[in-house]
């Protein structure tokens, strides 16, 4: 079957590097103490930047604590001000920004742009435009202390640290930064070791926007430095990566007392009921399949049909990956680009041979290449004859892999999309939504999303996050920004009224109080008339 398959048109290749200098794996802190970083789509050299030291980090988080002192007592307005020049700024560059991205993370030049650069500038516009609103004091009425007055007032927690991963190295972490920032905190982001350098870019930019110095930092290295970073004092940790490594963060963060958000991993279902519109629901689940070459945490990993559309949907899921084109993803002329790391092409390899070896069958793509000069493609594949035994269909694999899976009732793919330790997104396809909407609301997810996949993640006003071993909290939305800061509660007097619970201590406060609890509390107007009038 494999060997059917058309592999990577060899025009889209890119050539090996001339005299490719000696590189250093992925990764690794080289002699000079900097990460190198080489393009995932050509191998070439990008850049490179030094590592920090521990007392950088601590550093960093006190400047940032400093310039936040100022920054959090602003106006909002004075924050929407700054915020909106860099979404300005942001727009003007968005071509220098994608081409970045894409040559650092090996995502087309389009994805840099829908799926990275456009989501943050409407984030900005989000936030600028609605924190002051969301973040309002809120009035809690009390039903039995009428002559009180209670309220929520938010305040900045302080400092954020930003943990994130490479899958999404820009909107991710400033996605969340703008979100902080709006609500008055400071920002220490720790990026991934394989994707450091855009965020030395969005330092810059938020600086030039006039951002105070400081406030919003960056500190590089690998994971110890994301472990230093939990320990130097921030006030709360997001945290976006593994879920091994979200629960060692977990633990780290508790020890200090902060709290901790943790967007994690999954496995998300896409079930394609009988009567959905299969030429749209091949079109999105493809998209939701392979966009970012898989390496997305609400990928489409898993595809259950009904078995009466089997055939066509999955005809159309075939038709539709060999049309993709992949190559160097610097250019529109193509669909899927690279593979940013190493080591999730050897886990997405591992699990393909796991699938064949227990009798899954390629039904498109299947190719996995690596060039001379270090870039790295894996084809968007189409598998069939999948059991739920196979890594593929049970573990994360974070690559463009598309395992097809059949159910006859509706019990049935609910049951098939539940199974899993991961609940981060699901995607439910019908020509009923009313249909649709019954099946959603069985589907232990974060998110459950009606004939669409993944695009709510640019949606800000809707909560981010998942459930079960998908994570803890939320990030985006109105959760996710309250959570963001401290909430204080305030209560004030009206007026005076004596209660009974004062000193000093006697039958009669006793008597009274029961009284009136009773008749407050009784269930129906005769126990309640029976309290009001009836021996204590
Ligand atoms: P990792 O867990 O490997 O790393 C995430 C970040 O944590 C990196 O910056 C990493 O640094 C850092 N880190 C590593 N060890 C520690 C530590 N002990 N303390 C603090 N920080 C540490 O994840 P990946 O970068 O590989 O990201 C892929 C994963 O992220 C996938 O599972 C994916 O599903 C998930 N993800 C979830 C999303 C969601 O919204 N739910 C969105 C995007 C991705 P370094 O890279 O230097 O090791």
């Amino acid at each position: 079957m494999a060997d059917s398959v058309p592999s990577l048109s060899q025009s889209q290749i890119p050539t090996p590097l001339a005299n490719a200098p000696l590189r250093l794996p992925q990764g690794v802190v080289s002699a000079q103490g900097t990460l190198v970083v080489y393009e995932p789509g050509s191998g070439k050299l990008l850049g490179e930047v030094r590592v920090s030291t521990p007392l950088q980090v601590t550093e960093a988080v006190a400047a940032s604590r400093a310039a936040q002192a100022e920054w959090g007592a602003e106006s909002f307005a004075a924050r929407k001000a700054v915020l909106l020049r860099f979404q300005r700024l942001l727009l003007e560059r968005a071509e220098d920004f994608c081409d970045h991205i894409t040559r650092e993370n090996g995502k087309t030049r389009n994805e840099s742009l829908f799926m990275e650069v456009l989501p943050v500038a409407d984030a900005v516009h989000f936030w600028a435009g609605n924190a002051r609103k969301l973040l309002r004091d809120e009035k809690i009425p009390l039903h039995l202390f009428p002559h009180k007055k209670s309220y929520l007032r938010y305040y900045p927690r302080g400092v954020i640290g930003i943990i994130a991963p490479w899958n999404y190295p820009f909107s991710i972490p400033t996605g969340d930064a703008v979100a902080a920032l709006m609500a008055g905190n400071g920002v220490v982001v720790k990026p991934s070791e394989y994707t450091p350098l855009i965020m030395e870019k969005t330092r810059a930019l938020f600086e030039e926007a006039g951002l105070p110095r400081g406030l919003f930092s960056v500190v590089q290295g690998r994971g110890e430095v994301g472990a230093t970073l939990v320990a130097s004092g921030v006030n709360m940790v997001i945290f976006t990566g593994s879920v091994a490594t979200g629960r060692k963060v977990n633990v780290a963060a508790a020890q200090q007392l902060v709290p901790c958000v943790l967007e994690l991993g999954g496995k998300d279902p896409a079930l394609v009921l009988a009567d959905a519109d299969l030429d749209s629901a091949a079109k999105k689940i493809a998209w939701g399949a392979f966009a970012n070459s898989g390496q997305i945490c609400a990928s489409v990993e898993r595809v259950y049909v009904h078995e009466s559309v089997a055939r066509p949907l999955t005809d159309k899921l075939v038709a539709l990956t060999k049309t993709l084109r992949q190559g160097e993803p610097n250019t529109h002329e193509v669909d899927v680009g690279a593979m940013t790391t190493q080591m999730q092409l050897d886990v997405i390899q591992r699990h393909l041979d796991d699938a064949l070896a227990k009798g899954a069958v390629i039904l498109a793509g299947g190719h996995i290449t690596v060039t001379p000069s270090g870039a790295r493609f894996v084809q968007p594949t189409v598998l069939g004859n999948v059991t739920r035994e196979m890594a593929i269909v049970r573990d994360e694999t974070f690559g463009p892999m598309l395992p097809i899976m059949t159910f006859k009732t509706d019990d049935e793919a609910v049951r098939l999309a539940n199974d899993s330790v991961y609940g981060l997104s699901a995607y439910v396809f019908s020509g009923s939504r009313a249909h649709a909407e019954k099946i959603a609301n069985r589907l232990i997810a974060g998110t459950v999303m009606h004939n669409d996949t993944l695009y709510t993640h640019a949606a800000p006003e809707t909560p981010w996050g998942g459930v079960k071993q998908s994570g803890l909290g939320r990030v985006h939305g109105k959760h996710g920004l309250k959570d963001l800061c401290e909430v204080r509660h305030v209560n004030l007097e009206r007026f005076n009224v004596p209660a009974f619970w004062y000193y000093p201590y006697g039958k009669k406060a006793w008597t009274n109080g029961l009284r009136l609890y009773r008749t407050l509390l009784g269930n129906g107007l005769g126990a309640r008339l029976k309290a009001l009038f009836g021996k204590h």
